[in-house]
């Protein structure tokens, strides 16, 4: 007679039942918390970790639906797409070959979309970044349309919204897309020769071209909660300068105490966080 050990189905009050297959996409782990949270759950706390409260990263017409009143999002120069001035390749790949993969991922044609809305009754120019799209860099379309929002709010002087999410000027493009860093910059002048109210809204990560050009030109400038901000990469500034950077360092909570932004707003605030500066502004 063979004696089989019969398997142990508990230890120490915890089952030792085989774990049930985790469906695919049903959760989602936090980059900060690194809590395991059931997706839906994130997605009705408009993508915020219920438990600390991290910001994720969204994606263009998520953005719209969460700031604009449903509905209103006209969208102006939806068709615009890059040209390849430079004929680019990287490792093997064409700008133009990437630029179709990612209009395939993100259904978007560009890194910025820019239409009329209203934002709790409010009228205004929106301005909303596409993370991924070539994460959200700025080239000559990003530039033109940023220059078409601002023209659009000069026209009905309606005020400007721009969220920004981007790793910077688009290399792909080489010096068009500086260019366009001076070329945002002018048309903001304009703007505010006129009198006109942009209110520029920083989001995880807003880097490099942008940073250094239409983001930090807001009239009010406000960030979400731990936001990275900063023109060059951490990593790179210490290998740089040689020094060990403060804790927090490009964080929007590190701008906010040296005075880069205005405030720090949480996803949940913007829509009435943003009328408010509207009214105070009109007044
Ligand atoms: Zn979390």
């Amino acid at each position: 007679m063979t004696m089989t050990k019969k398997p142990k189905t508990t230890w120490g009050g915890f089952s030792l039942k085989p774990r049930k297959e985790m469906p695919e996409g049903l959760w989602t782990k936090c980059p900060a918390c690194e809590h395991m949270l059931y997706r839906s759950a994130v997605e009705k706390n408009l993508n915020v970790c219920p438990t600390c409260s991290y910001h994720f990263r969204i994606g263009a017409p998520t953005r719209i639906e969460y700031l604009a009143d449903d509905g209103t999002f006209q969208p102006l120069l939806d068709d615009l797409t890059s040209g390849d001035p430079l004929d680019f390749q990287f490792r093997g790949t064409t700008y133009k070959e990437r630029i179709l993969a990612d209009e395939k991922k993100s259904g978007a044609k560009e890194a910025i979309q820019i239409g009329k809305a209203f934002i709790k009754g409010r009228g205004v120019v929106l301005g909303v970044m596409e993370p991924n799209f070539l994460m959200g860099s700025m080239g000559a379309v990003v530039g033109e349309k940023f220059c078409a929002a601002v023209d659009k709010a000069l026209e009905e002087s309606l005020p400007l919204v721009v969220v920004s999410c981007s790793g910077g000027a688009r290399m792909h493009e080489g010096v068009v897309s500086l260019g366009q860093m001076a070329k945002t910059a002018a048309a903001l002048a304009r703007l505010d020769d006129a009198k006109g109210l942009f209110i520029s809204v920083l989001t995880d990560p807003t880097t490099g071209g942008v940073t250094a050009s239409f983001a930090m030109l807001g009239d009010v400038i406000m960030a979400e909660p731990g936001a990275l901000i900063g023109f060059a990469g951490p990593r790179t500034i210490a290998e740089t300068i040689k020094v060990e950077l403060p804790d927090g360092f490009q964080t929007a909570e590190f701008m906010l105490e040296h005075g880069f932004i205005d405030m720090i707003v949480a996803r949940k605030d913007l829509r009435s966080e943003i009328a408010r500066i509207i009214d105070y502004c009109r007044k």
